[in-house]
């Protein structure tokens, strides 16, 4: 599968230390968009899926210490990252099923669950997901875990 990189210590991406892994392929294209590199669907690296894995569950608990998960793009949530999604997020949360997965994607809640019918699949292993395009008009540096005013910090069990 393809995909853009990995960041084994993020403290930026998420709450306290983070694995970071970041997805290839994005079909928004919104103006301002920090990583425009990842919006071709056949750029970035590309290794099989048991190995991305194995790299993200070793950057998890390195040294030990367990660390939470971040998924960002690209849009983790694009249907051609939807299975590959599903068979990574399910295989963190059985071997660490206390560390908290944040999301961020592009559609919204509502988009994504009309448009795949897999959602809830995906859904239920994501603890934070955080909602809606970049828009540049609404940037602020200020806000929580979000680039533009229009975006939705959402949790599991409560908003979804
Ligand atoms: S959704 Fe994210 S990665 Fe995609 S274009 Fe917008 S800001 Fe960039």
């Amino acid at each position: 599968m393809k995909y853009a990189g990995i960041v084994e210590n993020d403290v930026v991406n998420g709450e306290g230390v983070c694995v970071s892994f970041f997805m290839q392929g994005c079909p928004h294209r919104c103006k301002g968009c920090h990583n425009p590199e990842t919006w071709n669907f056949d750029g970035g690296k590309e290794a099989p899926l048991s190995k991305i894995i194995e790299l993200v569950l070793n950057a998890i608990d390195a040294n030990g210490i367990q660390r939470n998960l971040s998924i960002l793009g690209g849009e983790p949530l694009a249907p051609r990252n939807q299975y590959p999604l599903s068979v990574l997020l399910w295989q963190v949360k059985k071997t660490f099923p206390s560390i908290k997965i944040y999301l961020w994607t592009g559609y919204t809640l509502e988009e994504f669950k009309e448009m795949c019918s897999m959602s809830e699949n995906i859904l239920q292993y994501i603890d934070v997901l955080i909602d809606g395009r970049y828009i540049e008009e609404e940037r602020d540096i200020t806000l929580k875990l979000r680039g533009s005013k229009n975006q939705r910090i959402l949790y599991r069990g409560i908003d979804y």
